[in-house]
This record gives structure tokens, sequence and C-alpha cells, in this order.
């Protein structure tokens, strides 16, 4: 595609997009009284205006059903979740039996690791990208000290070669080779959160089970920002936020993906609770776990209606709109921020992206590694009605999303930065 550094162009851009109109379906925040440019949506999506709207439903059945709105009512809390598998399952590429939404990121990986991370004898390692995101480190960390081993020796962590900021593929599955006597699990993020790279998770699925081993992605930077395929790809199992690019709201719910060959596997270890188990029997309150088929086997607790009722309001905007339809445009998107940034031609050692050039092998985040004075350049962004994010020690993160932006954000942004370079 031949981009153009001009406002006119944006604005073309704008009108072409079949997907502008989304933009009014989110409540924009304010600064200086002004709607901000939120490329911020990696962090915490903003919030669909139909929110409000399942939330009070849930509220009203509170009020009038009160205990009754377990099972009275159109839409009985009993069997909530079950109203987002589909549009779940189509985020992430998977069967409506292999996802369930249930508690949060963190607290899901850690019931995944405790039926996928079984090591036994030799096989005890775990590899990840260097560098992950610390909830992930804490999660390996405690999770191989639990199992009795060193974390230090047991989590094998990939970094990129002298000089780069990303990993290749061809490294990550030499790793893998070469520990593959000892390999239990391959643990890795679908898209780095620091970076922005997205990792080819089929090619290292299909390596970490060469060697016998599982593999698993946290896909927090993932889901809804890139089309996936992980029924097909044969990944073991995955984990999700909802608060990121699926626009689910503060601390919201999470996503978990277990490959259907493990669904009912009765020998896999869990932590299980009354949610888990046989809905039939479920109120039969009897002694002897029995878990439902498929993800749902995995639910523990009663179902959090508040947060899941936004994030159904979230995947109906997703249905609309369409993965394919939302990828094609954030390439584009996040291409013209690219040649933007490059037509800054700011000095390498003042300004680097950090994120693949290769839009396949990124999502809609644009990384910045800021040489000289970082935070002010940051503050000054914000100062301007930018809401951009800032990673230590000196990146900051850009990332517009095909839902609710525009072209004419990105052009803004850069001219922004421009004048934010000169003055910082
Ligand atoms: C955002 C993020 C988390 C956050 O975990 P929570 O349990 O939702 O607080 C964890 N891992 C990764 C990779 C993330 O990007």
């Amino acid at each position: 595609m031949n981009y153009q550094n001009t406002l006119a162009f944006a604005q073309e851009q704008d009108q072409q997009d079949p997907l502008k109109h989304f933009k009014d379906r989110f409540y924009a925040p304010q600064i200086n009284r002004q709607d901000a440019i939120y490329f911020c949506g990696n962090s915490l999506g903003l919030q669909p205006k139909s929110a409000q709207m399942y939330i009070d439903n849930e509220m009203y059945k509170w009020a009038n059903l009160a205990v009754e709105g377990h099972f009275k009512g159109e839409e009985p809390w009993f069997n909530y979740h079950e109203l987002l598998k589909a549009g779940t399952a189509r985020v992430v590429g998977a069967k409506e039996s292999e996802v369930v939404v249930m508690n949060q990121l963190t607290v899901n990986l850690h019931l995944m690791l405790v039926s996928f991370y079984r090591p036994q004898g030799k096989r005890y390692k775990i590899i990840v990208e260097g560098g992950a995101f610390p909830s992930d480190q804490y999660a390996l960390e405690t999770q191989t000290r639990f199992h009795g081993y060193d974390p230090d020796e047991a989590v094998v962590e990939i970094f990129p070669r002298e000089g780069e900021h990303t990993l290749r593929t061809e490294d990550i599955i030499q790793t893998i080779k070469d520990n593959a006597e000892e390999l239990a699990l391959v643990m890795m993020g679908g898209i780095n959160y620091y970076t922005g790279q997205v990792f080819d998770m089929e090619a290292i699925t299909k390596a970490g089970h060469e060697v016998g081993a599982i593999v698993g992605f946290d896909l927090a930077h993932a889901a809804g920002n890139i089309q996936m395929d992980l029924h097909n790809w044969d990944v073991d199992f995955a984990v999700w936020c909802t608060y990121k690019y699926l626009n689910s709201g503060p601390g919201g719910t999470s996503g978990v993906f277990v490959h259907e060959r493990h669904g009912n596997s009765a020998d896999l270890h869990r932590f299980a609770g009354w949610w888990g188990h046989n809905a039939e029997e479920r109120f039969q309150m009897k002694k002897g776990f029995m878990p439902m088929a498929g993800a749902e086997g995995w639910q523990v607790s009663n179902g959090q209606i508040l947060p899941l009722a936004v994030h159904r309001a979230s995947l109906e905007i997703f249905d609309e709109a369409g993965m394919d339809n939302l990828r094609a445009k954030s390439e584009k998107l996040t291409s013209y921020l690219e040649y933007l940034i490059d037509d800054l031609k700011a000095d390498k050692s003042v300004l680097e992206v950090i994120t693949p050039r290769d839009p396949k092998a990124r999502g809609c985040q644009i990384s910045l590694l800021v040489k000289q004075n970082a935070r002010q350049l940051f503050d000054t962004l914000m100062a301007a009605g930018i809401i951009v994010d800032y990673r230590e020690p000196n990146v900051i993160r850009v990332a517009p999303t095909p839902l609710y932006n525009s072209f004419e954000e990105v052009y803004q942004f850069s001219d922004i930065l421009r004048e934010c370079l000169r003055k910082c």
C-alpha cells in the first residue's frame, strides 16, 4: 500500500473504512475536555456503551428475583457462561466445547499448570520467552518450586540474539530441540507484551509436540488482536484476559482454552470446585468430583455474572465486526503508524521501533525504544491528549486498535510526536 503523510490521506482512509462506525460504540476518555486519542487498548480497552445495559439487566434480575435468578428468567445465572461460548470460540479459533470464561488470567494460568505441568523423572523444564510478563514469570517460578525444582534451572528463558530485539522462530525451535529430553512444557506469550512480537504458535506447538512436551500460550495480548486457530494449531491449552483488546472492563474475566483431546481426560490433575462438576448433579451435593466434559470441567467457582455480562456486550461487538475484518484494518492502520514514524526520520540513537517490521509478525502495537528523555516524551504526549503507555525502562507502546481508532488519529499522533521530539 502507498501511504502518504498528509491529513487528507488519513481522512480518506477513514472514509473508506468499513469499520469506522464502531468508534461510536465506545466511550472516549477525556483530556482537557476533549476526546483523547486512545492508543492503550493493549492495556485496558475502552468501555462499550452497551456494557451498561448488560450490567443493568443482571442488577435488575438480582433486585427482582434474587436467588431465583440462578434458575429463573430468560438467561439464568446457572448457565450464563454458556452465552459466551460461541463468541469466545470464534475469537480464538476453537470449538465451543474447548473454551470457558471464568476467573482471571493468572489464576487460570495456575489452574492450567496444575493440569499441564506434570514434571516426571528427567522431564521437568519449562521454556518461556525471556522477559515474559511478570505475572507469568511468577507463576512459572512458583509452580516449579511447588514441584520441588529450582526455578533458575527448571525455567529456560529464550532471549533475542545480540543486537536484536525479538526472537527468531528458528531459535525458539532450536531451544526446544536442545532441551528435548528434559522438556515438560513450552509456555509462551502468543504476543510478547513488551515488543509486540507475534510468535509462530503453530510452529512452536509442532516443535514442542515432536519432543513430547505440552504447549500452552498466554494470549493476553493476542486475544481480540490477531486471528488464531488454536484448535487446528493443536495447542494444548491457552489463557487470556478480556480487559485488553477484548474491552471487557478493569480486572474483567478471563478465557481458557483446553484442546478437546484433553477435555475428557479423567487422569489429568485438577484443582476442582463445584462449578466444574457434572451440571446435572451439581446441586445434589454428593461426594466425588465428576468433571463436566470439555473446558467447562475446569470451572471452580460459580460464575461472576457482572464481569461476564460486560464481556458479553463486548463479544457481540466482535461478532458484528468479525475478526477477519478487524485484522485487515489493523494491519493497514499499524503499517500506517509505522510509515509515519519512519517518516519522522528520527535518529536511531533517539528513537527505535523494536516491534517486528513484518505485519504478520505483529498485532496492532508498535513499541518505541526511546533512548533520550523517554519519560519526558511520554509525559508530553499525554499532556497533548494522547494516551499511550510507558513500560520500564524506556519503551513507549502505541496501540491503534481497529475497533475504535482511526487513520486520522494515527496521523495526529505522528504530528504531535514530531513536535515532542523537537521539544524533548
Ligand atoms: C496483562 C497480562 C497479565 C495480567 O494478568 P492478570 O491475572 O489479568 O492480572 C498476565 N500476563 C500477560 C502476558 C499479560 O499481558
